[in-house]
Order: structure tokens, then sequence, then C-alpha cells
């Protein structure tokens, strides 16, 4: 995922870290051992859905459908909804996770895959474990070290570490169980996705497919981390011989040399279980790198790319596949939420997985053999003009795989839907998805050359920065929004809207309130009526947010929550960002319930720094040149678009004379590797380090000179 000329949706300028716990007493504590929960059993996954007080899993329930049966509170109160408690969470990067709640307690997790539990009455602290990642791991990261959560499984907290280890948790203490390496310490492999528990297994993918891995899944022993199976999405080099059938399937999709650059495929985050068939669901990413033309020359549909695949959970074993994106070309992955469902189609009950993937059509599929039941277009999209029922593959648009030009296409490697959770209504029938209409040109990178561990995708950047003329950056920027969806299944069309300002909002929880809840990239957590769309109750979370809210019962009251705080991949390369957001990142947990009247503290007025004079500098029109082509190929996907910061990582423009003193020796030798910012001495040589440099120096320039002009 990636891109976004999306400059100026995004404002925000992270303050700092914000460490200040609220509320009375909120050191660490452990639980008392007569509070110590009732174990979550193999039997109580099954059947999470009869617990109404509790989320016992990433999706509350192994289909996924993130409903909560609870009607406390419904569209006649919801207007009475108010902040329960809140906890602040000492980090400023993304916030992704869904919190799990188990008889009390909610574990929670926040960037850099540090866990929280927390009373779920009150939010006080109960422990707190940090994996402590080395902050270099976060080179390998595509979007932020974000962490989509964890799982629990009899007294144990199960959790997954960018840097590729599982960790299980005395759910109690937070004290380490075990912890076992998932990736043979092989970078450029992370972890940012949810585990999650079946029959004593924990299953656990990976990402990385924009930096060159091999997508797998794997599952451990919950009592003791073993590794049970592990299954590749895509083959290998045939010299070493096909782990299975599938992969031996799959080579036969592939052309040229494949496996040098790993083929991609990861499984970074959706999973799904249907416990009557006995199926795992796995969603696969985009591949390595995105341009098939360098990928498999010969072209092919490559498996398993961009696709649903159904396996035996206690095995691995294979059984079936869908293919959202066959030849996928355009980072389109298919590892967004799945839903499991029995819907009625043509007047017969079926057993349905349902998926918004990135590629902007809607996919109803049979989930007992992966027949395409039906495909329909949920937001804008040009690359395919729809998908051939008779085929199950899509009818690709003249150019779409920009092999005559550039290709201005919708969606975005953003996607339509991103990983943000859905949620389906069971009663109305309808699902809830964040969609976003945001436009990216394809091209082929002129000069690609594979290095393992940085980014690949064999797409050319450069063409798709922001334009820096007005008129063309206006006129990109009316082509970006964002909304609220509800989507009838059966009917694959859209029931109602409602129009956020702009795209990246956060992930649905559907009530039998029948409400939806939703934050808001801007900052707000709202409630929606399930069956118009109305807005019903507004919340100002300071901060914007796009995890998915949960919903549970403490102390016999039902409640809402929600991790706010943004980041993510749209912070970071958020670039040119001044329209919407007047708000800062604030990575916090908030709770509400009826009658709610806790408040947050007013922000702190912290006026952004102005942009200095840069220090000067002499510069050919080449060597600017070449600087911002390197800047587009190696620094926007952390420092952001046209050099200017979404407010996650440093804005360079802001850079002091101290720091542009120190260029090299952070850029090439790694000063400050530590912190995050790795050495590119492998791909960069001195004079390449300075032509990226005076780039930096020009966008500063011209920053400051408008600066200068608008305060006249
Ligand atoms: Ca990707």
């Amino acid at each position: 995922m990636k891109m976004i000329r999306l400059k100026n949706i995004l404002l925000f300028i992270a303050v700092g870290i914000i460490g200040a716990a609220c509320g009375s007493d909120r050191g660490p504590a452990q639980i008392a051992a007569g509070e110590r929960q009732a174990e979550v059993t193999a039997a109580r996954l099954l059947h999470a859905a009869d617990e109404p007080a509790n989320w016992l899993s990433h999706g509350r329930t192994y289909d996924e459908q993130r409903f909560s049966s609870l009607d406390e509170i419904d569209t006649s109160n919801v207007g009475d909804l108010g902040l329960a408690w809140y906890f602040d969470v000492p980090t400023r990067r993304g916030m992704e996770a869904t919190p799990i709640v188990a008889d009390g307690t909610m574990f929670v997790t926040g960037s850099w895959s540090i866990v929280y539990a927390l009373d779920a009455a009150t939010g006080r602290e109960l422990w707190r474990y940090d994996p402590q990642v080395p902050k270099q791991w976060a080179q390998y990261a595509c979007c932020d070290a974000v962490n989509r959560g964890a799982a629990i499984w009899e007294n144990s907290v199960l959790v997954a570490t960018l840097d590729g280890y599982l960790v299980s948790l005395d759910a109690a203490t937070g004290e380490e169980n075990w912890r076992v390496d998932t990736i043979d310490r092989k970078p450029p492999y992370t972890i940012t996705g949810a585990p999650r528990v079946i029959n004593g297994l924990v299953i656990i993918g990976n990402g990385g497919a924009e930096y060159g891995v091999r997508g797998y899944v794997s599952a451990f022993d919950a009592k003791t981390g073993e590794l049970a199976w592990r299954f590749y999405t895509v083959p290998g080099n045939p010299e070493d011989g096909f782990e299975n059938e599938a992969m031996k399937m799959a080579a036969r999709s592939w052309t040229g040399e494949w496996w040098k650059m790993g083929g991609g495929g990861t499984v970074w985050d959706s999973m799904a279980y249907d416990p009557d068939l006995d199926l795992l669901y796995i969603g696969t990413g985009n591949g390595s790198p995105w341009n098939r033309k360098i990928r498999s020359p010969g072209g092919g549909d490559n498996l398993f790319l961009s696709s649903i695949v159904a396996l035996r959970p206690t095995t691995g074993e294979y059984v079936w596949h869908y293919q959202t994106t066959p030849g996928e070309s355009w980072d389109y992955t298919a590892a967004q939420h799945i839903v499991l469902a029995d819907i009625d189609i043509a007047g017969a009950t079926r057993k349905v997985l349902m998926q918004a993937p990135k590629n902007g059509f809607f996919y109803v599929l049979d989930r007992t053999d992966g027949e395409l039941i039906s495909a329909n277009a949920y937001v804008n999209v040009n690359w395919a003009t729809g998908i051939d029922t008779e085929t199950g593959r899509p009818v690709e648009a003249a150019n779409a795989r920009y092999e005559d030009g550039p290709f201005l296409i919708m969606p975005s490697p953003l996607g339509g839907h991103n990983w943000h959770p859905m949620s389906y209504n069971p009663t109305r029938g309808l699902v809830y998805v964040p969609t976003q209409d945001i436009p990216h040109v394809h091209w082929d990178a002129t000069d690609f050359e594979f290095q393992e561990g940085f980014w690949n995708t064999g797409t050319d950047m450069e063409i798709a920065a922001a334009p820096d003329d007005p008129a063309a950056f206006q006129q990109l920027t009316s082509m970006i929004s964002g909304q609220l969806i509800a989507w009838d299944p059966e009917e694959q069309r859209e029931v109602w809207r409602y129009q956020h300002a702009g795209p990246w909002n956060g992930g649905t929880l559907a009530t039998a309130g029948d409400l939806v809840f939703q934050g808001s990239l801007i900052g707000e957590m709202a409630a929606y009526a399930a069956g118009s769309g109305e807005r019903l109750w507004q919340f100002d979370a300071q901060t914007g947010i796009a995890a998915a809210p949960v919903s549970f019962a403490a102390n016999g009251q039902q409640h809402i929550a929600v991790a706010a705080g943004w980041g993510t991949i749209f912070a970071v390369t958020g670039g040119e960002a001044k329209a919407l957001l007047k708000l800062k990142n604030r990575s916090r947990i908030l709770a509400f319930k009826l009658g709610g009247d806790e408040s947050l503290p007013v922000p702190p007025v912290a006026p952004l720094a102005q942009i200095a004079e840069p220090p000067p500098f002499e510069s050919s029109a080449e060597q600017l040149a070449l600087g911002r082509h390197l800047y587009f190929e190696r620094c926007w996907q952390c420092h952001g678009d046209g050099a200017v910061s979404g407010g996650v990582t440093p804005d360079l423009r802001r850079a002091t004379a101290q720091t542009h003193q120190a260029w090299d020796a952070i850029v090439i030798d790694g000063a400050y590797a530590a912190l995050g910012m790795p050495s590119f001495a492998s791909v960069l040589d001195r004079s390449e380090s300075k032509a990226i440099q005076h780039y930096v120096l020009e966008r500063t320039r011209l920053a400051w000179q408008k600066q200068q002009e608008a305060s006249q």
C-alpha cells in the first residue's frame, strides 16, 4: 500500500511523545490473584457470539462480522453517549488495533507492538508489555510501526511484533510465557497483523512485499510456541523443490526468475474461520515488485497473489483459492478484511465469504468451494470494466497495465478500501465499509534495480508525486474523497453513504442497537443509524481515528471503545497537508457509555514552528532533478511527498543547520539508525546523498518563500 498524492488532506504535525496519563493512579499494577480471569477456552472462542459482554477475538467472532449483540445503546438514546474513560498511549506512531475484551480486562496494542492491559471498566493500566522492537526495523515497514491487535487463549495473550516474533504473555501479569521467531531473523519481514487462535494453534502471517519477501502464514502451538505448519503463498525457486502440490500448481502461473525478488503475496492482515467447514481463509497481498513486467516478464496470473485462499487450519493444507486480481500489477492486495455470513441469494441461503479488496470490487464468494457468486464496483474503478462471473476474472481496461504510457488509475495503491475493518449487521443484511476514491499514476520505473530491504515497486513514484502547480493540484485533490458505505451484498449495491471530509477513515462496528460506529480522519468519533446512515452522535476525539471500535459490557453497562490516533501509511506519506486537519496525533484508547461524563483535557496549543531560511547552497538543475528522483525512490515513503511530513516522521524542511551539516553522517553513516533512520550506504553514494540534500534545501527554500509571502 502506498501512495498518496494526498497531500493536502492531512495536516497534523505530531508533537512529540505524548505521555501524560489521565485520571487517578494509573501506575502499572498487576491483576490481583483473586481477580484472575476465567480461561478463554476453545469452546468460548467457538461460541464467542454468545458472550455479548466480551470481544474475544479480532473480528469478535470467527466469522469476523464485528457485530455486537449488545443493544443498550440504540438509535433512541445514542445522543446520551459520553466518554467513560480514556487512556493515553505513550507513543506517537499509528494506532490500528482492535482491542480484545475478556471478563473485564481489555488487551490492546499500540505502535511498536506494545501491549497494554487495562481495566475495561475504568481504563486503569494493569500491566504493559514492551517487546523492545529495534527502531531500525521500521525501515522494513511500508506503513508505519503499527500493530492491529492481540489474541487471547486460555490464560495467555498473544501478540506478534514488528520485528517478526510471536509472543505469549501471562494474561494476568504480562510476563512472557514464550517467544518464537516467525521469520528466522530474516529482514525485511515485518508483522503488523493480529494473531488468530484456532483449536490451540496460533495463526500469524507477515508483511514486506514492497521489500522483496516471499509471503507465508504459520501456525504455532499456543501452549509451547512450537511450529505446527507453514504455508507459502507464492512459489520459491523450482530448483529447491516445491513444498506441496499447491506450490507446484502456483509455479505454473509464474514466468522468468520471480523467486529472486521474493514474489510477495504476504498475509499481513485478514483471516476468518468456518468451524463447520473446518476452513481457514487468508487474504494475500501484492506482488514483489508491483510491476508484473519485472516480476514475471512472460505474464501469468502469479498465484496466489491478491487471492483468498482456503486452508485446513490443523495442517495448513491448501483447499481452494480465488484470485481477485490475476497478474497483480498495482499493489492491489486482497489482504483486506474477510467477513463470513449466511445470506439469501436468489431464494437460497448461501454460505458466503465477502471482501472489498483494494481493487475496488466487492466480492461475494461461496465459501465452501470459492466459486464467485457476484462482484460489483463499490468505488470509482477504471482499471477494469467489471468482473466476468463466468470466468471469475476482471475485464481489464485499455492500458490498465501501463504498457502504452502512464495510466491514471482508480483505485490507487491505497485501495478503494484498505485494512480498516468493515462490519456486517446480520439483521439488516448490510456491510458497512470505509471506502475512498484516490487516484494514482502508474508507470514503469526507468532504472529499476532490485534491492532487497528497500522499496521495490518497479513503478515510477516521481511521476505520481503531487504537482506543485496549484491548478493541477486542485484538480487532483478534487478527485479524492472518503465515505462510509452501507453495502447490500445480495443485490451488490450501495444502500446509503456518509460523505466524509477526506479519505482514510476508521474501521466500523455494527451493533444490535441498529447503529454503526466509526471514527474519522478529522477526529470525529460518530454513530450512524444502520438503516439510513443518519449521523446520530459525534464526539471530538482530538485526533484522527483509523482503527475500528469494539463494544463490550463492563459493570453490566454497554461500552464502545476505540484505539484513537492515526499515523499509519497515510500520515507517513501524507505530504503537503493543509486543508482539513487542525488536530495533532494523540494516541489514546477512548471508551464511551451512556451518561459517561469524563472529558478529554484541553489540548495544548503548539503552533507549528516556522520554516527557517535554509543555509545557502549551490546546485545545478541536473543535481536538483537527480535529488528529486532519488528522493522519490528512497525517502518519500517515510518523509512524505515533496519533503512535506504528514506529522509522523520529521519534516525535512524543518531540519536545522546542524542537521544539514551532519547530513552524510545521518544518511550514509547511519548516525540516527537507533532512532529508526537507517544508513543508505548500500544504495546511495555521497554525491547522490548530496543531491537529495539539495532537493530538500530547495523544497525548504520554496516553503520559506511562500511563508514569507503569506506573512506580508
Ligand atoms: Ca503493498
